[in-house]
């Protein structure tokens, strides 16, 4: 689903070289967790396959279902099915929840060349995705985000990953803060949509997230690269020693 090799990023207006030969496959149908130490370039590297500004691309490649996506603006992006958290953190005072929900989505459908749904039709498809994950759709009838609580804006996030039906979803949960409560609702949206067909790429920079959400797979990241790649007890392993042991072995 998600090939990237020998990916290197430097910022833009500075010689700061970021990213130094990230290698990472993510098959379809797993979930990847990337934990490392801060600054280590974890959201760096979110943001790049997003295709957000600021960074440049002075090496390497990465995929997504064959495609290259450092050749797509951000919006063929996600019409080819990836979905960062977060990607729409903005306000919007005015344009309805809903109103928004469904233009994104249908944007993904026109997209896949599926047809558009009603008014009606994404009611009812927003209300059972809604009651599938456990959320509360009342705040479906509010502006886009404003005056959302934390708790709010990490439900919408996962009711737009569900509506949006991605094939790769890229969650960066590592500076976010998240209470129990919020991590239980990210664990339990991220287990919902698990299927055969879809590949998530969790990043945290905590273990506890990972108790909730079993991965298939763990990698480490340090210093703008993956150090170590191993199953969910490569987590607990940090959990209990941190990072020191981990990256003084990879030198
Ligand atoms: P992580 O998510 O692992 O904590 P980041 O990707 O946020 O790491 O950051 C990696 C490194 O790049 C850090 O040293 C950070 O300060 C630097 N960095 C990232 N983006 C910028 C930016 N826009 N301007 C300056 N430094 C940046
Ligand atoms: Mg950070
Ligand atoms: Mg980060």
């Amino acid at each position: 689903m998600l090939e990237i090799k020998n990916l290197h990023v430097k910022l833009e207006d500075e010689d700061k070289q970021i990213l130094k030969g990230v290698d990472l496959t993510v098959p379809a149908g797993e979930v990847h967790a990337i934990m490392g130490p801060n600054g280590s370039g974890k959201s760096t590297l979110s943001y790049v396959l997003s295709g957000r500004d600021g960074y440049e691309v002075t090496d390497g490649a990465a995929r997504l279902g064959g495609q290259d996506l450092l050749e797509m603006e951000p919006e063929q992006r996600a019409s080819a099915g990836l979905f960062l958290a977060f990607q729409y953190p903005v306000e919007i005072p005015g344009v309805g929840n809903l109103t928004f929900l469904r233009t994104a989505a249908n944007a993904q459908r026109k997209a896949r060349g599926e047809p558009e749904l009603s008014a009606a039709d994404f009611l009812k498809l927003i209300r059972e995705k809604a009651k599938t994950l456990k959320i509360d759709s009342e705040m479906l009838k509010r502006s886009v985000n404003v005056g959302f609580s934390g708790g709010e804006k990490k439900r919408n996030e996962i009711l737009q990953m569900a509506v949006l039906e991605p094939r790769m979803c890229i969650l960066d949960e590592t500076d976010s803060g998240l209470d129990v409560d919020a991590m239980r609702l990210v664990a339990d949206g991220v287990n919902a949509l698990r299927s055969p067909d879809r590949a998530f790429l969790v990043i945290t920079h905590y273990q506890r997230l990972l108790d909730h959400i079993r991965p298939d797979v763990v990698h480490i990241m340090a210093n703008g690269r993956i150090v170590r790649t191993g199953g969910p007890e490569l987590a607990l392993e940090v959990e209990q020693n941190g990072y020191g042991d981990l990256l003084a072995e990879v030198g």
